[in-house]
């Protein structure tokens, strides 16, 4: 196969899977991220590795240099406390889309995917915890997350745009919630699974039996582990498909329901105090699963009581480590 197979966002928790995945595949793959190689949550030695800068035009230029595809996947991002708090950050992700697809255009590159988000949907969908599931078209009238949603939402517009005026070929996925091992467990941009397993490893590792809870846990979302989301990437971006889509489970839980699941597969049972204070994202949130299933016969896989087990022994032994090297407060769980 000739031609580079780019990867942004590569030292992140999706992209380490992605290029793994595509190592194995034999494609010859050059994967970017802003972060030094050392934090790198996962570093693949068969990949060309390269630390750049993507809202600025020329690493977008270096980055795409002989590629034939894109995958883009930087951005600047975290769980629902990093992104209510860090409004303009996430917008400004908006110049690392925008100049890796004119870079992208620039090099002649075949076909450029986009990682997009649940977060693109209006609020006025997701205000119940019982909501409908959210189908593609639901995203418009546009009201979607303030902040880290208009730069995904603007971003997908963009795509479209360098399709119809430029005929480049571009791919949109519509990530619900993505969580597995190798991921952000903790430092503030850790996303519920993960959040919730460290608490719980916590409670394990420690014997104080108690967890706090963000809100009251009757919030509800669906969670992809990260094999099926790099499955489902690959799919669309090899498909026909021009529409942005929904790439997430359709098995929806509440908060309380998915700590149950984490406590029964670590085996204690918690004291729950609920944060009302904290930040909480949209009430109800779930994937509808018709129109990937129409597009590319396919949809997420993995159950949660599965992808949980395999994360939460990841975050308890990440835990374990750091507790064991003195490196964590016990009482900052
Ligand atoms: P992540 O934060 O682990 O990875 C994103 C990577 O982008 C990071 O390693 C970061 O250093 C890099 N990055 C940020 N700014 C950069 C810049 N200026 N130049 C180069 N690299 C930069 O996040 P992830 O969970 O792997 O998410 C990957 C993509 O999927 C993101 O675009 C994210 O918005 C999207 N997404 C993720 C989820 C999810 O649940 N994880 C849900 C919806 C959408």
């Amino acid at each position: 196969m000739s031609g580079v197979t780019v990867v942004t966002g590569a030292g992140g928790f999706i992209g380490g899977y992605l290029v793994e995945r595509l190592l194995g595949e034999g494609h010859d793959v050059r994967a970017v991220d802003i972060k030094p190689l050392g934090e790198w949550f996962q570093r693949h030695a068969g990949a060309r590795n390269q630390v750049g800068d993507l809202r600025e035009m020329q690493p977008c230029i270096d980055a795409v240099a002989g590629a034939r595809e894109v995958y883009n996947l930087a951005a600047d991002m975290g769980g629902m406390g990093f992104i209510e708090n860090n409004k303009a950050l996430c917008m400004l992700s908006v110049l690392i889309n925008t100049h890796m697809l004119v870079a992208a255009r620039q090099a002649g590159v075949q076909r450029f995917f986009f990682a997009s988000s649940a977060c693109v949907y209006p609020d006025y969908r997701q205000e119940t915890p019982d909501i409908e599931a959210l189908k593609e078209a639901d995203a418009y009238p546009a009201m979607p997350e303030d902040g880290y949603g208009w730069e995904k939402l603007f971003s997908e517009r963009m795509c479209r745009h360098f399709r119809e005026d430029f005929g480049m070929v571009t791919r949109m996925g519509r990530y619900h919630n993505v969580y597995g091992p190798s991921g952000t467990w903790d430092g503030g941009r850790e996303k519920a699974p993960a959040a919730i397993s460290r608490k719980v490893a916590m409670a394990a590792l420690t014997g104080r039996h108690e967890i706090e809870i963000w809100g009251d846990g009757d919030q509800t979302r669906s969670f992809m582990f990260a094999d099926d989301c790099v499955e489902g990437t690959l799919r669309l971006m090899r498909s026909d498909c021009d529409e942005a889509l929904n790439i997430g489970s359709a098995e929806m839980v509440s908060i309380n329901q998915l700590v149950d699941i984490v406590e029964e597969i670590a085996g204690i049972k918690l004291k729950r105090n609920y944060n009302l204070a904290a930040p909480k994202g949209v009430r109800g949130r779930n994937s509808d699963n018709t129109l990937i299933k129409a597009r590319l016969g396919w949809e997420p896989q993995v159950s949660l009581r599965q992808g949980m087990a395999r994360t939460y022994a990841w975050v308890h032994a990440q835990l374990a480590e750091k507790l064991k090297e003195g490196a964590l407060d016990r009482s900052a769980a």
